[in-house]
């Protein structure tokens, strides 16, 4: 088995969609192993994004991130990383396929950040990275 982090980011806590985000990661047959309402520090999301830093979508990404709480999500299964990232759909939620969480959820808000609702970690290694800070 493997893990992975999810993340419920400030746009889908703040729309009332993390029960049915949850519901999709539940009704796929993954195991939450933890889960915890979060309003990280800037110092988290700099270690969290650290490969962003100096993108021109680093700051205002850092300032959503911090706009309200999110939810941290330790999940577990059989290839999880991929298989979330597969629920998750493509970062441009005007673009990502419908039937997957940023596709059925998400649009472009005109912002200097890309508010897609979730987070998952793109590999083992960042996974494990990514757990280390949020839990
Ligand atoms: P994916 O890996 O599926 O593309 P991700 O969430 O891992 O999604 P990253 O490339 O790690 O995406 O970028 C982190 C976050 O930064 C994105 O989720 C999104 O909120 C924002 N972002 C990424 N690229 C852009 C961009 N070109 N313009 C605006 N915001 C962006």
């Amino acid at each position: 088995t493997e893990e992975t982090l999810v993340l419920v980011k400030p746009d889908g806590v703040a729309r009332g969609l993390t029960g049915a985000i949850l519901a999709r990661i539940e009704a796929k047959g993954y195991a939450l192993v933890d889960i915890k309402l979060v309003e990280p520090d800037r110092d988290v999301l700099e270690q969290h994004y650290a490969e962003h830093a100096g993108k021109p979508f680093y700051e205002p990404l850092v300032e959503f991130m911090m706009s309200g709480p999110s939810v941290a999500i330790r999940l577990a299964g059989n290839r999880v990383i991929e298989g979330f990232r597969s629920l998750a759909g493509t970062t441009d939620p005007t673009t990502a396929a419908p039937g997957t969480i940023r596709g059925d959820f998400g649009r472009d808000w005109g912002l200097k950040v890309q508010q897609n609702l979730v987070h998952g970690s793109d590999s083992p290694e960042s996974a494990a990275r990514e757990l280390a800070i949020w839990f």
